[in-house]
């Protein structure tokens, strides 16, 4: 495998084939990307990497907004797009792994999110290059499409955990942040 393209959590190999390098993390012997990149695994000098972006300014606390690129069983993947209070947006090929994904057990993430949606999470842990969102508690998405007519979906009095769409009315459940609708130049 040589400059094969990765998502956050894919597996790469074991710790006896490789020296987790830059953008990755070890876990259980074995070795996963922490970042959107390519890899670069050399099986001659045993070491693993994924050449992608990291952004150095990132620091746990942080509030994050960014839009959803992959969502799997219960974890998701996010592209950075801002931090909150700071005015300039970053680079679009930033990515983040959310994990802590609500206060409930989610059976499946895609039931409370959608590709294309803008989540708004805290950093809760920077480890081997990888920077864990969580949108527990008062977090989650703040924008979200229909995923119908791909339409902004709006907040109703009638449900707690449901958007509606303002073009064909379809409801949509989300794992719905305090703050839905107001996004910082997102
Ligand atoms: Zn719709």
């Amino acid at each position: 495998m040589e400059n094969e393209r990765v998502l956050i959590g894919d597996y790469l190999g074991t710790i006896e084939e490789f020296v987790p390098g830059k953008g990755t993390f070890a876990e259980d012997g074995k070795i996963y990307a922490a970042i959107i990149g390519a890899a670069e695994l050399d099986k001659a000098n045993h070491t693993a990497e994924i050449k992608g972006k990291n952004i150095p300014e990132l620091e746990v606390g942080q509030i994050i907004f960014g839009e959803i690129v992959n969502i799997r069983r219960n974890n998701i993947t996010v592209i950075a797009k801002k931090i909150r209070g700071y005015d300039s947006e970053i680079d679009e090929k930033t990515s983040l792994y959310v994990s802590n994904i609500a206060d409930k057990y989610v059976e499946k993430a895609e039931n409370l999110f959608g590709i294309g949606d803008i989540v708004e999470g805290e950093i809760i842990r920077i480890h081997g290059g990888m920077v864990s969102l969580s949108t527990k508690g008062d977090y989650g998405v703040v924008l979200a499409f229909c995923r119908r007519c791909r339409h902004r979906l709006e907040k109703t009095d009638k449900y707690k955990d449901k958007l509606v769409c303002s073009n064909c009315a379809h409801e949509e459940e989300r794992k719905i942040a305090k703050d839905y609708g107001k996004v910082e130049n997102a």
